[in-house]
C-alpha cells in the first residue's frame, strides 16, 4: 500500500479554524525545511508564491513542530475537541 492510499484511509474531521500559524514572512530555508519534513504534505506555495497550511489534513504527528522554531511558526496545537484525525488501520 502507497503512502498516499493509506492517507485516504484516514477520517479528517477539520476544524473552523487552522491549529498551525506561520510566521508571515518565512525564509526559503524554513520553507524547505517545513515542505520536506511533513508526511502529508501540507506546506505548499500558493501561485504568488506565499506559502501555506493546508491544516484539515493535518496528521497532528508534530514534525514541523520539532523541526521548526517559534521562528517560523507561530502557533502549534492540537484541534480542538471533537475536531482533528482518526486513524483506521487495517
Ligand atoms: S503536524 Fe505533521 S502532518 Fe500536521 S502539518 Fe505538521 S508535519 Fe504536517
Amino acid at each position: 500500500m502507497s503512502v498516499n492510499e493509506s492517507l485516504t484511509r484516514n477520517c479528517y474531521h477539520p476544524a473552523g479554524e487552522a491549529h498551525i500559524a506561520l510566521q508571515p514572512s518565512l525564509s526559503e530555508e524554513q520553507i524547505a525545511l517545513l515542505e520536506k519534513i511533513c508526511p502529508a504534505g501540507l506546506f505548499q506555495r500558493d501561485a504568488a508564491g506565499k506559502v501555506d497550511v493546508h491544516f484539515q489534513g493535518c496528521l497532528e504527528c508534530g514534525c514541523c513542530r520539532l523541526v521548526a522554531d517559534d521562528a517560523a511558526l507561530t502557533e502549534w496545537r492540537y484541534p480542538p475537541s471533537g475536531c482533528g484525525l482518526t486513524l483506521r488501520f487495517g
